[in-house]
């Protein structure tokens, strides 16, 4: 890896942010604060809230075993994507490279901070490897996107692609773990450590049922995290939210609750929409929603948005031509999903 200093843009680097009321003073005995130009009437809503969410994080850091300076909390990991660009990516100069398919949020950041997008095909099992996107790389390469599991596949990527990567990629490896609570295998905050170019992004939006209070976690070194919490917005995430986190990290034995029926959900589902007259194949997945080739994806989603249900269409998605992702729901969903695709029949659909 390159020195941090050397990835980071030089003006993020000698950036010197923005100092809040709430960061010069945050110590807990004072009662009478008339620094930030407050409201004194409706409370709680009238203070602004921790900037750096220091009772919310020490809770993160014990469900994930991580430091609290390990984490960064934003608007969604969208907010962490696009930070990640405006940090080390020069405009018109750096670039990234990126499997494909995956996220498209990732292209989407690029092209709001004018930084090329580099996509590398994935294979036949939607599996990359890491000597192809080290060769779609440069030096002006700062950041490789890898999501795991990937979406709009839902498979995990090769573990060891992962670990070649990082330990022969000059730049940093983001790895996208939004669906890890339904995979088989540990996530990389285990190994978080021992990676100073790697950051993990999870989010409050899928296992956890938040994606309503808009909540995104990414875990690096305090080095490379400090430089996030220097170009976030002061006050990037709002009292109700944390506080929402807060509520929802002690009660986390639900998430688990949730996690464990929607994995018997998944398969059950997948085993009897195998066996619909319109599915073809069924790609392997370890996330809440699996990828379908089917005989007409166009023609089955409109089908289904007239019964009500909607899924999404990814045939326009490289690889994924005729291809459905379906969310699992609950049982009377999927069963509504079921019966909706057994009376189907694509002659009387034209
Ligand atoms: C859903 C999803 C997210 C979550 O984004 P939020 O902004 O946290 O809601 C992140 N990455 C991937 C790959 C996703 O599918």
């Amino acid at each position: 890896m390159k020195s941090l200093q050397e990835l980071t843009r030089p003006n993020i680097w000698n950036l010197k942010p923005y100092s809040s009321a709430r960061d010069e003073y945050s110590g807990a005995e004072a009662s009478v604060f008339l620094d930030a130009n407050e409201n004194p009437y409706n409370h709680p809503n009238n203070r602004y809230p921790d900037p750096l969410q220091h009772e919310l994080k020490s809770i993160i850091a014990s469900v994930k075993k991580v430091r609290t300076e390990e984490i960064f909390l934003g608007n969604g990991s969208d907010e962490a994507i696009d930070l990640v660009f405006r940090a080390f990516c020069r405009p018109g100069v750096d670039n990234v490279v990126a499997i494909d398919p995956t996220y498209g949020m990732y292209q989407v950041c690029a092209d709001v901070n004018d930084v090329e997008y580099r996509k590398v095909l994935l294979d036949k099992d939607f599996q990359f490897k890491a000597a192809d996107l080290l060769a779609a790389s440069d030096e002006h390469t700062k950041l490789i996107f890898l999501c795991s599991p990937n979406n709009p596949t839902g498979n995990t990527l090769n573990r060891k692609e992962i670990y070649s990567l990082l330990s022969d990629f000059q730049g940093i490896v983001v790895l996208d773990e939004a669906y890890i609570d339904f995979a088989n295998q540990p996530s990389f905050l285990e190994e978080l450590s021992e990676h100073p170019n790697l950051i993990v992004l999870h989010t409050f939006s899928k296992a956890w049922g938040c994606a309503a209070i808009r909540l995104g976690m990414a875990f690096a070194s305090p080095q490379i995290i400090q430089i996030l919490n220097k170009i976030k917005y002061p006050y990037n995430v709002n009292r109700l939210t944390q506080h929402e986190a807060i509520l929802m990290s002690q009660k986390h034995y639900e998430v688990q609750r949730w996690v464990k029926s929607l994995l018997e959900e998944r398969k059950r589902l997948i085993d009897e929409f195998s066996a619909l007259d319109c599915c073809l194949h069924i790609y392997p997945t370890e996330a809440n929603f699996f990828l379908a080739k089917v005989t007409d994806a166009k023609q089955i989603y409109e089908y289904l948005v007239q019964q009500g249900i909607i899924v999404r269409n990814r045939t326009h998605i490289a690889l994924c031509h005729n291809c459905l992702r379906i969310t699992i729901g609950t049982r009377p969903e999927n069963d509504a999903l079921l019966e909706a695709l057994k009376q189907f029949h694509p002659s009387q659909a034209l």
